[in-house]
């Protein structure tokens, strides 16, 4: 069974999913700066670039299509033409994911995936988990005042 999608379809197809300032990103980078926080976009000094780093918290977001990197979900299903050669491409996309995390980890960031299919309750979780480090960064700065 060969794809039905022409080679060029398909490269077009390609750019559109894995491109920058998608709908998914536009709406987190909406959410944030609606809620007052700032932040840097693709920072290529990071691994992986992440596509939203709130530096102030040392949170490194990416926001991510569930098809190129192989979330468990509808959208994350595997191509059913071309197997071989989608197994390899996503499996290495998969590989080049954690080891980023790892590395960003290791130094010192926490990471936050947003997931296309869900990322309106990725933002919700997002924005919950700042507000929980601002209280933690508040608390500090009181006690420092009680000093
Ligand atoms: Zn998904």
């Amino acid at each position: 069974m060969t794809d039905k999608v022409s080679a060029a379809d398909r490269s077009r197809m390609m750019a559109a999913v894995r491109g920058k300032n998608t709908k998914p990103e536009l709406a987190v980078r909406a959410a944030l700066f609606s809620a007052g926080y700032r932040y840097r976009l693709h920072r290529r000094d990071l691994p992986g670039s992440p596509d939203i780093v709130l530096p102030r918290y040392r949170i490194a977001v990416f926001v991510h299509g569930c098809f190129w990197h192989g979330h468990d979900c509808v959208r994350g299903r595997q191509p059913a033409s071309n197997v071989e050669f989608w197994n390899a491409k996503l499996d290495r996309n998969f590989v080049r994911d954690l080891s980023n995390r790892a590395a960003l980890e290791a130094a010192g960031w926490a990471v936050a995936t947003i997931w296309q299919c869900s990322a309106a309750q990725e933002i919700e979780r997002l924005l919950r988990e700042l507000a929980d480090r601002s209280h933690v960064r508040c608390d500090l700065a009181m006690s420092e005042l009680a000093r």
